[in-house]
C-alpha cells in the first residue's frame, strides 16, 4: 500500500550535540497518518535509532556494493541492518555526480540492500540540462530500468521511489506542483507498464527539491505523490514537522 511518508536526509550535517538535539526535539512530535524517516549520516545512526526507534523508521544514506570485506571506508547493507536500521538511501544525485555512482553500480548497492532485507529509497531525478532538452522521461526511463526493473515484482514492492530534478535539490526552486505531478505519473506508468496495477499503486512515489513549509501542501496535494524527501529543511525540526503537517 502507498504510505505517506516524509523523510529527512541529514546530508554530511549536524555535530553530535546538533543531531542529539534535533533527534530529541523530533521525537516530541507526531502527525496522525503520516510516517517519518531520518537519514542521518553514519555515525549518528545510533543516535537515531537510540531516540527516535518508536516512531521513526530510520535510514542509511549510501551503502557499499559488497557485503564484507576489504573495502576501507565503506559500510555494507548488512552493517546497516545489524544496527538495527530500515532502510537504505540509494542513488542520491550527490552520489550520483560527486562520486559518479552510475546505474549499474546502484543497481548492486540495491541487490545488496535487498539481501540484507532492508527497504530502498529510491532516488531518481534529470538535470535541468536534460530538462530543457526535453529528456526527462528518457533519463528517468532509464535510471529505473538500468537500476531496478530487473527485479521482480515482490522484490520491487520493498522499494520506494524519490523523484528529486536535480535543479531542484537546494537551490530553493522547487518544481511546481503540476510539473512534479505530471513527472510522478509518467514514473508511476512505467512502473505500471513494466509491472502491474497492484506494484505501480502499491509504490511510494515521493518528491525532493526544495520542499518547504510554504510549498508542501500543494505539492503533497497532488495524485501521485505520496510524500517528501526533504534536505535542508529536515534539520530544522519545526520545519520538518510543519511539512509533514501539510498532508
Ligand atoms: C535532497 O538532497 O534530497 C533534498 C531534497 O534537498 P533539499 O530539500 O535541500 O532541496
Amino acid at each position: 500500500m502507498r504510505m505517506k511518508l516524509v523523510a529527512g536526509n541529514w546530508k554530511m550535517n549536524l555535530s553530535k550535540d546538533q543531531a542529539t538535539s534535533l533527534c530529541k526535539r523530533l521525537k516530541e512530535e507526531q502527525v496522525e497518518g503520516v510516517s517519518f524517516a531520518v537519514y542521518p549520516s553514519s555515525i549518528h545512526i545510533p543516535l537515531a535509532i537510540q531516540h527516535l526507534r518508536d516512531t521513526y523508521y530510520i535510514g542509511a544514506q549510501n551503502c557499499a556494493t559488497e557485503e564484507y570485506g576489504a573495502f576501507t571506508g565503506e559500510i555494507s547493507a548488512a552493517m546497516i541492518k545489524s544496527y538495527g536500521c530500515d532502510s537504505i538511501l540509494i542513488g542520491h544525485s550527490e552520489r550520483r555526480k560527486l562520486f559518479e555512482e552510475t546505474n549499474a553500480t546502484l543497481m548492486q548497492k540495491v541487490d545488496t540492500a535487498l539481501a540484507a532485507e532492508i527497504h530502498v529509497l529510491f532516488c531518481i531525478g534529470e538535470t535541468l540540462e536534460e530538462r530543457e532538452a526535453g529528456r526527462t522521461e528518457e533519463v528517468l526511463s532509464q535510471q529505473l530500468n538500468q537500476s531496478l526493473f530487473h527485479l521482480s515484482s515482490e522484490e520491487f514492492l520493498k522499494i520506494s521511489i524519490a523523484y528529486e530534478p536535480v535543479w531542484a535539490i537546494g537551490t530553493g526552486k522547487a518544481a511546481t506542483p503540476e510539473t512534479a505531478q505530471e513527472t510522478h505519473h509518467y514514473i508511476r506508468e512505467t512502473i505500471r507498464k513494466h509491472y502491474s496495477d497492484e506494484v505501480a499503486e502499491g509504490t511510494s512515489i515521493l518528491y525532493g527539491g526544495s520542499v518547504k513549509p510554504d510549498n508542501a501542501k500543494e505539492l503533497f496535494s497532488q495524485e501521485d505523490i505520496d510524500g517528501g524527501l526533504i534536505g535542508g529543511a529536515s534539520l530544522k525540526a519545526d520545519d520538518f514537522i510543519e511539512i509533514a503537517r501539510s498532508f
